[in-house]
């Protein structure tokens, strides 16, 4: 087990082009950090400099203290899961597993069946070990790739969007499994994924990258409640935050449908008169005709009509568009020409308490 310290590290591919950009990242002993960003931020080329199988342009990337920048991988003592498991296909799950333990030296066969046998108990690979890999399912062949990845005492397990192809289900029991693995031998851990569910899930912190750039290192509860830019604002939380114009006025915001109080967290950064991009989350909305009429009185109201409503069992969102109310559509149009365009969304969503849509039912 190891810390990993990244100093200002760039990777400049032939054209001049920055994959990763003076990105500076500490990850603890025995920390469990995830790597998110879009398609093509950097995030696997980072993941692949730790490892080795990347050069570094520059900066200096440190494992347990040591500089590792010249280092093969072999002698990073680093153990990787790829997203296509890369097992070899004409070994059993048995030496698949024990695979890393053959190229060390002086490793008894008693302790290679010990280790091997120990790492497929916690993995639940016990009855599968004389298979072939074409013979396991998806999800089983992962536990393998990660079987053989614990099988042996490393600095770090690097995992490179490991649960990819798999299905949403066996997606969600394997996103248990590794956050339960990863507690019990408490090792150091870079994982890799697109996927925010696995990056709010998952990390004891997340680092959010953009166009090879760290924008926010932090734990996801900080993330979801304090983004830093409006780019890890929509980038995390599903759906994504709604983007509103507004404009301070005294001590309250006015928004294209509604008005309210300025935040108080807000309050004494923004002046009088100042325009601005609000971020309403979608669970930040009730459906007014449930309330009670004090906690009403409370909310800021609005009217809106639903376009389109998705049932999700313990809730369900209601898109309201844009297009039914003109101003705000113009509003947001005008918005639109001096954001990036991945700043907006055309629909707002609204979270709606699906009990109180039952109370309401049965009112009626
Ligand atoms: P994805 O989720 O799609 O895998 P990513 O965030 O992991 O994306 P990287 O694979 O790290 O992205 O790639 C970062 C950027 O570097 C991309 O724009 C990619 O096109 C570019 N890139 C990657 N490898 C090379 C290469 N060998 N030569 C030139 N550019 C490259």
């Amino acid at each position: 087990m190891s810390a990993i310290e990244m100093r200002n590290i760039v990777k400049e591919y032939g054209d001049g082009f920055k994959a990763v950009n003076d990105v500076s990242l500490d990850i603890a002993d025995g920390e469990f950090m995830i790597l998110v960003g879009p398609s093509g931020c950097g995030k696997s080329t980072l993941l692949r400099m730790i490892v080795g199988l990347e050069d570094i342009t520059s900066g200096d990337m440190l494992i347990g203290g040591d500089r590792v920048n010249e280092k093969a991988p072999r002698d990073r003592n680093l153990s990787m899961v790829f997203q296509n498991y890369a097992l070899y296909p004409h070994l059993t799950v048995f030496e698949n597993i024990a695979f890393p333990l053959r190229l060390m030296k002086g490793i008894s066969e008693d302790e290679i069946r010990r280790r091997v046998h120990e790492a497929a108990n916690m993995l639940e690979l016990n009855e599968h070990l004389d298979r072939k890999p074409a013979n396991l399912s998806g999800g089983q062949r992962q536990r393998v790739a990660m079987g053989r990845a614990i099988v042996r005492q490393v600095n770090a397990f690097l995992f490179d969007e490991p649960l990819s192809n798999l299905d949403a289900k066996l997606r969600g029991q394997m996103r248990t499994e590794i956050s339960r693995m990863q507690r019990r031998l408490g090792t150091t851990t870079v994982y890799v994924t697109h996927d925010q569910t696995e990056a709010m899930t998952l990390g004891d912190r997340v680092a959010v990258l953009r166009r090879g750039l760290l924008q926010q290192v932090a734990s996801p509860r900080e993330l979801y409640e304090q983004p830093v830019n409006m780019f890890v604002a929509g980038f995390i939380g599903s759906p994504p935050m709604n983007f509103l114009p507004a404009m301070v006025d005294g001590a309250r915001l006015k928004l294209p449908f509604l008005e309210v109080e300025v935040p108080a967290a807000a309050a004494g950064k923004v002046s009088d008169g100042q325009l601005l991009i609000a971020g309403l989350r979608p669970d930040h909305f009730e459906d007014a005709r449930m309330l009670d009429p004090e906690k009403r009185a409370r909310g800021a109201t609005f009217r809106a009509q639903v376009d389109v409503t998705e049932w999700l069992g313990d809730s369900q969102y209601a898109y309201l568009p844009f297009e039914a109310n003109p101003e705000v559509a113009r509003q947001l149009a005008d918005l639109a020409a001096e954001l990036d365009s991945e700043a907006l969304r055309s629909q707002l969503i609204i979270k709606i308490d699906a009990m109180s849509r039952l109370r309401e039912n049965h009112e009626g």
